[in-house]
């Protein structure tokens, strides 16, 4: 569904991304974990048309993105949940909704996907018309994953969903990505938490200083003893 061959980022003289291949097939949840600066976000912002590579391809359902405009690629069918919640705080949780969908035409599908996204999160539905910024920290979480869903994606890729978030909450959230991707969405999870990446992907990818160091079943990964020493404690 989606690949990457040799994808290099720079920021001016910091080479963040050296030279990644990845790829991501239909139906699955592949994390790719790695420590801070590693360059985990970078990856998604390339994939989603934010960060320009200097080289490179990256390929999706056979159409090469890489220098698609990001308006392009979410109509492909690619959504971002961005890091750190990014919702819009002064517009209301409804607002932000129909952001995330803001360039579908298909208005009764659209209210179809809004039912869909109260089912995961009915707290969304009880706050539709609270400013997304009073939102607790949680809320917000559930409220930029509803955004991303409102494009209806079919590759779903989500920056540190477990953020912040007390641990019963990053239960819930990780519980509603695994029934999100048994509706059909496969996704792209950029984790911190090592453990609870590699317990909910069947494949990952440790990223370190911009490139991959080891890749593989989730499960073995998580007996690899240099996983285990620098990323499960
Ligand atoms: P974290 O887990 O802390 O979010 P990450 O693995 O997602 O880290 P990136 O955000 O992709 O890492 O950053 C990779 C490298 O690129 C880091 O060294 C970072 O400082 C650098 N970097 C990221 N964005 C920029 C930018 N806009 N300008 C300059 N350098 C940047």
């Amino acid at each position: 569904m989606l690949a990457l061959t040799d994808v290099r980022v720079n920021y001016g003289s910091v080479r963040a991304l050296k030279s990644i291949s990845l790829e991501v097939r239909e139906g699955e949840i592949v994390t790719l974990i790695g420590a801070n600066g590693a360059g985990k976000t970078t990856t998604l912002k390339a994939i989603s048309g934010l960060a320009r590579p200097a080289s490179g391809r990256i390929v999706f359902d056979s159409v090469d993105i890489t220098r698609m405009r990001p308006a392009s690629i979410v109509n492909l069918g690619i959504s971002q949940v961005p890091e750190g919640r990014r919702v819009f705080p002064r517009m209301t949780v409804l607002e932000n909704l129909e952001m995330g969908a803001f360039r579908r035409r298909d208005r009764q599908r659209v209210r179809e996907d809004l039912d869909t996204v109260f089912g995961y999160f009915p707290i969304l539905k009880e706050r539709l018309s609270q400013p997304a910024g009073t939102l607790s920290g949680g809320e917000q979480q559930m409220l930029a994953i509803g955004r991303g869903l409102m494009a209806r994606p079919r590759l779903l890729l989500l920056d540190e969903p477990s953020l912040g978030l007390a641990p019963m909450l990053v239960e819930q959230i990780f519980d509603i990505i695994k029934r999100i991707h048994d509706e059909g969405v496969t996704i792209l999870l950029v984790e911190q938490n090592a453990f609870l990446a590699l317990e909910t992907a069947s494949r990952a990818y440790v990223l370190e200083t911009g490139e991959i160091a080891l890749q593989g079943a989730a499960r073995d990964l998580m007996q690899d003893e240099h996983v285990k020493r620098a990323y499960l404690g």
